[in-house]
């Protein structure tokens, strides 16, 4: 999955709406976090085969009516009982072989004697019929008084174990069943199941029953309902049925954002030497998803924010293809080889972001995945909390398992995996690995049993320092040139603390030398802590790069002078050195030269993300002669996603009367709407004499899905007038449009503090069924720091509507309000000049006099990594780019 999609956290470089986004993360982070999934597979005591999944809807009550029968085969002599995981749900009748049969229900289970003790291979069929209001797993999204026209959506997110909130099944992954799954719904419905759409049978009354068939078997959490008022695109892969789904009214949007998938089931088919493996692919769009996407078996469900306006489409480099790739990847890589425990998530996750890669090298061009996988770098020694973890790993205390470990750095696992066995040999391997493993759950070491089964290459040293061992090497460097002898001597330093599950790196490397005579390339292994290499040059060099191209996951302080990286800058061929050198001329800051050298970058680079990196440096120099250049560039900068990042950058120049006009004249008019909102968060933070009354403006206009007017209801907070109190009333008002009053209501959390009654009005916004307003108003109380909110949120907690991942948010506010020393003491992110970091609440220390130590110091910590995340995802934004075509 894609947190932000649930499964990923650093996935959205392509989406637009991040902030929107941001809240789905933070709820997934906390789900995550709170709950401890089982890190072991467990015992089984049957084998679910199959399962017959009849549901009806109560939408009024927002209530499931089920009948499953499940075919299990028991696994072991001597059973007396079954059970299934069950939550929050009325079994209202048990049958066994169509008999009547006793059952009890206990915490999260439903428990079936059986009628005398079974014998491995007896089989049952296990009827089921229950009800419920399942509080996750299954989510209705309705129209309500003040969005009459909304569609209706119900769609279930099973991953990673909340199936069993709305079936009682088997909820671990180690089990694999087909399914068949009856929907009866509105005759002007459409619905969407994994496999084959078997017949649509008028049910009578203006019903109509759909069946589902998947004959290809897989886990539960794999299960998917998506039903209600939807439009279809139909589109085809050799025959095979592709179908996109969008909530009613969006249909036109489906095209533009994911044309591209026939295409990319096509290249992963091929490059894995195994076809796509299920009888059709579809991709459900929904509103308010609690994950970015999901990749269910041949059917995946994404956020409806991937559902990108016409008119902002062009504006993003790689468009929605980063989440259209992972959820696809999964597709072999989590469903037809599925991980058998969280502890190996990594073998779903590390693989389908490594295809991402894939997709972006064969459309994009290597250029473009060399970007991602830089970014990916970067973004993983930024969240510092992961360095000591290793991959697989059973403690998911400090971290999630849907961790960066998991996805950014499997991903990059994966990628230098194939750079040591080489292409040919890693697909080779992974062809073996996905045959051999066609319908099974694996561990990591069934991926090194393949692997070398089919290469005759032990990975197994490979293996222990990427992902049995922790970290990544740090290298301190340095070379010296000796004339007489005509010898570079490059000394290689590991300097990673040697602790816990962090040991000494073993890799191969290339080093480059560039002399007037031209560059030469050596191959070496790096291993020892510190070791010096010679290497013949015939003159002293203009360039020594260690590890070209970037092609190992590490972290390097290299000891150049000036003049050698503003030489690297210029003439590395390859785009990682490039930008290696842009961010170590960035520390040399006041210095005329290397400002016209990033000037020059910014200008002529022929890689976006140079120029963009390089107005980023500027951004920080902040002396007249920075703030020129990125203005100049202006003039020749047209793709959006570097024209965004230099008025990003010109956010940065206080009174400055050039700049403040500029931002001004951009935010008015631009070719590029994320220039323009990029230009509204920037007078939002700078705070020139006209800034109310730009932003005023800007909410005012239309943009399309109002991209420009949320942009300037969120730098209304960071600006911090509270003459703007009235307008930002006005849009979180019931009725405006969900994402402007989220945006609304952020802002106002952070004006006219003493105001009480604005707190009591966001607290009104708290009883609403819409997930992002819900969010916003929950961390806008806790940023107002008003205690007069907390009955409000507590009584929240006892509303019988709310999905329970919200509960420890809740929580987290209610602590942040009783003790805002507490949250005061603790760090905040490294800039809140963004204007947005309401959505990264202030992290909550324990609440000792409530005996919540535990719980406290859990959320605190929580909180914590959700700001550094939001940081992430707004720096990310800022910097990124989408789809070229
Ligand atoms: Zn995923």
């Amino acid at each position: 999955m894609i947190l932000i999609s649930p499964c990923r956290p650093n996935h959205p470089r392509s989406c637009p709406l991040l902030l929107a986004l941001a809240a789905a993360l933070l709820m997934f982070l906390f789900a995550a976090g709170a709950r401890a999934d089982e890190p072991y597979a467990r015992n089984r005591d049957y084998d679910l085969q199959h399962s017959k999944i009849s549901l009806r809807f109560d939408i009024e009550n927002k209530k499931v009516l089920g009948d499953v029968i499940h075919s299990i085969s028991i696994l072991r002599d001597g059973t007396t009982r079954i059970w299934f995981d069950s939550a929050g749900l009325t079994i209202e009748s048990v049958s066994l072989n169509k008999i009547a049969a006793k059952f009890e229900t206990a915490a999260e289970r439903l428990i079936v004697p059986l009628p005398a003790a079974a014998n491995a291979g007896e089989k049952f069929d296990v009827e089921i019929r229950y009800q419920g209001k399942p509080t996750k797993g299954l989510y209705f999204i309705l129209p309500d008084k003040d969005y009459p026209d909304r569609p209706i959506e119900i769609w279930t997110q099973g991953e990673s174990q909340d199936t069993h909130y709305y079936l009682p099944t088997y909820d671990y992954p180690n089990d694999r069943l087909t399914t068949e799954t009856i929907l009866t719904v509105p005759a002007t419905w459409q619905t969407v199941a994994n496999g084959k759409l078997i017949s649509t049978v008028d049910a009578g009354k203006g019903m109509k029953t759909w069946t589902w068939k998947e004959n290809v078997p897989s886990s539960t959490y794999l299960i998917t309902v998506v039903a209600g008022e939807f439009e279809e695109v139909k589109d085809s892969w050799h025959g095979m049925p592709v179908t996109y789904y969008a909530p009613k009214g969006r249909g036109d949007r489906l095209a533009i954002n994911y044309n591209r998938t026939p295409a990319m089931i096509d290249l992963f088919s091929k490059k894995l030497g195994v076809d796509y493996p299920w009888e059709k692919y579809s991709q459900a769009m929904v509103d308010e998803f609690v994950a970015g996407g999901m990749e269910n078996s041949s059917a995946t469900t994404n956020t409806s924010n991937s559902l990108v306006h016409p008119k902002l489409v062009p504006e993003y480099v790689t468009g929605q293809d980063e989440l259209i790739s992972h959820e696809l990847g999964h597709q072999w890589f989590g469903d037809l080889v599925t991980c058998k425990d969280w502890g190996n998530i990594w073998l779903n996750e590390g693989f389908a972001t490594f295809l991402e890669t894939v997709w972006t090298e064969a459309h994009f061009g290597k250029e473009e995945a060399d970007i991602a996988r830089w970014e990916n770098a970067r973004e993983w020694f930024e969240e510092t909390h992961l360095y000591k973890l290793p991959i697989v790993r059973r403690d998911f205390e400090d971290s999630s398992e849907f961790d960066g470990n998991a996805y950014t750095k499997g991903g990059w696992v994966l990628y230098m995996l194939r750079r040591e066995l080489g292409e040919e040999s890693f697909y080779l391997g992974l062809k073996h690995y996905l045959e051999v493993n066609r319908g099974k759950n694996v561990v990591t070491a069934d991926l090194a049993k393949a692997m070398e089964e089919a290469t005759h290459v032990n990975i197994d040293r490979f293996l222990g320092q990427w992902v049995y061992g922790a970290g990544a090497p740090k290298f301190d460097l340095g070379y010296g040139y000796d004339a007489d002898k005509k010898q570079v001597a490059l000394t290689v330093k590991q300097t990673q603390k040697l602790e816990g599950r962090v040991g000494l790196f073993r890799f191969p490397a290339e080093v480059e030398i560039t002399t007037p005579s031209g560059p030469k390339l050596f191959p070496i292994i790096v291993s020892d802590a510190a070791k010096t290499y010679l290497f013949p040059a015939s003159s002293a060099p203009l360039m020594v790069l260690f590890d070209k191209g970037g092609q190992v996951l590490k972290s390097a302080e290299f000891h150049k002078e000036k003049q050698e990286w503003l030489y690297q800058a210029k003439n590395a061929g390859e785009f990682a050195d490039r930008a290696d050198a842009i961010v170590a001329l960035g520390k040399l800051k006041n210095d005329d030269e290397v400002i016209a050298a990033l000037g020059d970058a910014l200008r002529n680079d022929k890689v976006w993300a140079i120029r963009a990196l390089a107005a980023d440096t500027l951004g920080h120099v902040e002396t007249p002669a920075a703030s020129k250049l990125l203005i100049e560039a202006l003039t020749t900068s047209k793709e959006p996603w570097v024209r965004s990042r230099i008025v990003t950058a010109l956010g940065n120049f206080k009174e400055d009367e050039v700049v403040e006009a500029k931002l001004e004249s951009i935010a008015h008019e631009d070719l590029s709407y994320r220039a323009r909102s990029a230009a509204l968060q920037a007078i939002g933070r700078l705070r020139p004499p006209n800034s109310l009354a730009t932003l005023q403006a800007a909410v005012a206009a239309d943009s399309p899905d109002g991209f420009l007017r949320n942009s300037a209801l969120r730098a209304l907070g960071a600006l911090g007038n509270d003459r703007a109190v009235p307008l930002l009333l006005e849009w979180a008002a019931p009725g405006k449009p969900i994402e402007s009053r989220a945006a609304a209501i952020n802002s106002l959390g952070r004006l006219e503090k003493e105001n009480k009654d604005i707190t009591k009005q966001i607290a009104v916004y708290l009883s609403e069924a819409h997930f992002p307003v819900r969010m916003a108003s929950v961390y806008a109380l806790g940023s107002r720091g008003d205690a007069s909110a907390i009955p409000a949120l507590e009584d929240l907690l006892k509303s019988n509507d709310l999905s329970i991942e919200m509960v420890p948010m809740i929580k987290g506010q209610i602590a942040r309000l009783k003790n805002p020393q507490a949250a005061r003491g603790l760090p905040h992110p490294p800039s809140d000049e963004d204007g947005d970091d309401e959505e990264g609440p202030a992290a909550v220390d324990a609440d000792e006099d409530h005996g919540q130590s535990d719980v406290g110091q859990r959320l605190g910590k929580l909180e914590h990594l959700m700001q550094e995340m939001n940081e992430r995802l707004k720096s990310i934004e800022g910097r990124l780019p989408p789809p070229k075509h």
